[in-house]
């Protein structure tokens, strides 16, 4: 399937679709304790990360790397996914840090 292809059916050719390459995957603070601390989240900002009771669901900066999709009808790829991806192994904390 030729990449045009590939975006049109919302599929890579790993078939498998990583959030963290999508233009809808925002990077955002969540305040800890008294307010003067912070943790990072990330959301989808077209609104597909759901609970099962339909509330938005965030997850864990750290493990964005996992957040993959079979197929997304609203993936905004932001370049080479590859590259990409082994450049963002290399600059993801490990665990969840806390900043401030
Ligand atoms: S739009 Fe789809 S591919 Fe993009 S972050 Fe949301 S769920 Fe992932």
């Amino acid at each position: 399937m030729s990449r045009t292809a590939q975006l049109e059916a919302g599929t890579t050719a790993t078939g498998k679709i990583y959030c963290a390459n999508c233009k809808n995957c925002k990077l955002v603070p969540s305040a800890v304790g008294d307010d003067t601390r912070y943790v990072l989240r990330v959301r989808c900002a077209a609104g597909k990360w759901r609970k099962r009771l339909g509330d938005e669901k965030l997850y864990k900066y750290f493990t964005v790397i996992r957040r993959s999709m079979d197929e997304c009808d609203a993936y905004e790829p932001m370049g080479d996914e590859n590259e990409f991806l082994q450049e963002l192994k290399r600059s993801l904390p490990i665990n969840d840090e806390v900043y401030g």
